[in-house]
C-alpha cells in the first residue's frame, strides 16, 4: 500500500471559545453533531449557539477545524471525567456529522478521527484511557455516541494508536 493520502481539512473559526491558559489536554470527548456536516458549522459560526467543536468531522472524513488547539471549546457542559469536573477545560472535543443512533459512522470518519487524534496523541502521551465520549463523561444527560459505535470507535483507536506505540 502507498502512503495514505491525508483527507480534507477546512477551518472555520467559531466564537464560542475560551482561551486555554495551560493547554495540556489530558484526552478527547467524542461526539456526534446529530445535525449535519453544514448545519453543525452554521450552528457554531451563531454566538448565540454556546456551542463548538475543535473539529467537526463528516461522512466521507472530511475535517473543519472549528477551535484551535490553544482555545476551549464549547462541546462537553457538565460533565466529569479523570477525576474532574467540566471537561471542557482539560479535553478536547472532536464530533462526527450525524446521528449515530440512525446511522453508524462511516470508516472514512473513523481513519480521519485516527489521522486527527494521532499526532496529539504522540506529542502527550496519551493511552486509550484518555479517550471517551459525551455520554460517559456526562451519563443520563447525554447519549453520544450510540454505545455500539463507540466500541468500534475505541477498537479503532486502540488498533492504529496503541498497537502502533509498542
Ligand atoms: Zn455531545
Amino acid at each position: 500500500m502507498g502512503a495514505a493520502v491525508p483527507f480534507p481539512e477546512c477551518e472555520r473559526l467559531s466564537p464560542n471559545t475560551d482561551p486555554a491558559f495551560r493547554p495540556e489536554w489530558l484526552g478527547v470527548v467524542f461526539h456526534h453533531s446529530v445535525l449535519g456536516f453544514e448545519e453543525t458549522i452554521a450552528r457554531m459560526l451563531q454566538p448565540a449557539s454556546q456551542v463548538s467543536y475543535h473539529c467537526l468531522i463528516r461522512a466521507d472524513g472530511a475535517r473543519c477545524t472549528l477551535v484551535p488547539d490553544g482555545q476551549i471549546a464549547w462541546h462537553a457542559g457538565a460533565s466529569h471525567f479523570l477525576g474532574r469536573n467540566r471537561c471542557n477545560d482539560f479535553m478536547l472535543g472532536v464530533a462526527f456529522a450525524g446521528d449515530t443512533y440512525r446511522e453508524p459512522l462511516s470508516d472514512a470518519q473513523i481513519a480521519s478521527a485516527i489521522e486527527w487524534v494521532r499526532p496529539r496523541w504522540r506529542a502527550r502521551g496519551w493511552s486509550l484511557e484518555c479517550m471517551t465520549d459525551h455520554r460517559q463523561v456526562a451519563p443520563g444527560r447525554k447519549d453520544d455516541l450510540n454505545p455500539a459505535e463507540w466500541n468500534r470507535l475505541q477498537s479503532a483507536l486502540a488498533a492504529a494508536l496503541v498497537a502502533a506505540a509498542s
